[in-house]
């Protein structure tokens, strides 16, 4: 499982990754000192069968920790005040084809400090009535246990699981959400994570075990953004809108990750044993007269044509009889192609390698410090939102790209 063909070729080039920072490297050690917001406290987490987690909390603590301050700085609050106050609307595509979508329409509200502090209440009040749970070890393999995260209002006693808990494993949930239990988000996580905070951890290198706090706390606001949108009453039965107008797919997860950290991550194999590199992919497709997304392709690729640029660029052979697009294993790949187009199109996937001292800076006090500088500098209350966004540098990639006529090719960039 997972080993496809993208993630075979990827690994093929680990002596380059390694030189780009991807693999083993000098990291800081992680020193955020915030508190763990009460969503993640003790109590919150399903106890009994299959339920490790009062003996590694202390292990878990810094993605925890980077999980609390996503919910709680000014800088990364505006994805919460934008869901909860913003209004969902319905539209038309512009395609005449009369089709149409909904989305979330800003309101200035959302932009204000009242706003913030609005969305700031609402997450600690969810804290009083989440659920969250990792997915016991004899079912990593079912379907409702292969999910990295997975969220919803009634699951935890649907889960083939279920049976194995009484009802003090339960955290405590106020009377008043008892009667209509829509509202109740429960979060249930990997086998992975538990699986690797217990008997991996000890063994890891300093690298494996900050990809690992990154993921889950990844993984963890994913799950949230589910779980939030939930919990303020607008899922009433629907698909979740789009977070914006401009989104192409309705995912407040995926909407989440790529609005703070620009990107979706994945572990090279799908998994957080031995090497786990992380890496993201993003995919396009394009007609000819798509000059909108044909521009966005251009911007995409802009670093591999920049002579400046400290990466090599160069064409490697590529085996024909091979699948090379992402499989559904791939984290975010229906996100950015929801519609498979059903002619053909121009199409591209970039793999990017991510460096450790991208991934260590997330953890770091002194990060989060120019973060609050920059946003105390730039930021107003009138409708944009200025965030400083961690540099990640010229980074490994790789591209496979099929044309309309079905011509295919490959690249690397790296130094
Ligand atoms: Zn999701």
């Amino acid at each position: 499982m997972g080993r496809d063909a993208l993630s075979e070729k990827v690994f093929s080039f680990s002596d380059e990754l390694q030189r780009m920072g991807c693999l083993e490297d000098e990291v800081p050690k992680p020193n955020l000192r915030n508190e763990i917001h009460p969503i993640f406290r003790l109590d919150r987490w399903m106890g009994g069968y299959g339920q490790p987690t009062e003996e590694i909390y202390p292990r878990m603590k810094p993605a925890l920790r980077l999980a609390s301050l996503f919910l709680t700085e000014e800088c990364t609050l505006h994805w919460w005040t934008h869901t909860m106050l913003g209004e969902e609307m319905t539209a038309y595509h512009d395609d005449g084809s009369g089709r149409t979508f909904r989305y979330i329409e800003a309101n200035p509200e959302e932009f204000t400090p009242r706003g913030r502090s609005l969305a700031r209440t609402k997450l600690y009040e969810m804290a009083d009535v989440i659920m969250l749970m990792f997915t016991p070890e004899r079912y990593k393999d079912t379907r409702d246990g292969k999910a990295w995260g997975m969220c919803s209002n009634h699951s935890i006693r649907e889960f083939p699981w279920a049976q194995h808990f009484c009802s003090r494993d339960f955290p405590h949930i106020p009377g008043k959400y008892m009667q209509d239990k829509s509202r109740v988000p429960e979060i249930t996580f990997s086998h992975k994570f538990s699986d690797f905070y217990c008997n991996h951890y000890t063994s890891s290198s300093k690298c494996q075990i900050l990809r690992v706090h990154f993921m889950f706390a990844m993984t963890i606001m994913h799950e949230l953004a589910h779980a939030f949108h939930m919990f303020i009453g607008k899922d009433n039965g629907h698909k979740e809108p789009l977070h914006n107008q401009f989104d192409r797919y309705a995912e407040l997860g995926f909407s989440w990750e790529i609005g703070l950290t620009g990107r979706i991550c994945n572990p090279l194999f799908h998994t957080l044993r031995d090497v786990h590199a992380l890496f993201s992919v993003r995919t396009y497709t394009w007609l000819p007269h798509e000059l909108e997304k044909v521009a966005e392709v251009q911007r995409a690729t802009r670093y591999f044509r920049d002579p400046e640029s400290s990466v090599r660029f160069r064409a490697i052979p590529i085996d024909a009889s091979l699948d090379w697009v992402p499989t559904h294993e791939w984290r975010g790949v229906q996100y950015f192609n929801a519609q498979q187009p059903e002619c053909p199109t121009n199409y591209m996937c970039i793999v990017v390698g991510i460096p450790m001292q991208w991934v260590a800076a997330w953890f770091l006090e002194e990060e989060w410090e120019e973060n609050r500088r920059f946003w105390a500098k730039h930021h107003d209350d009138y409708g944009s939102v200025r965030r400083r966004t961690l540099f990640m540098g010229e980074c490994w990639s790789l591209v496979y790209q099929k044309d309309i006529h079905g011509r295919q090719s490959m690249w690397v960039a790296s130094r």
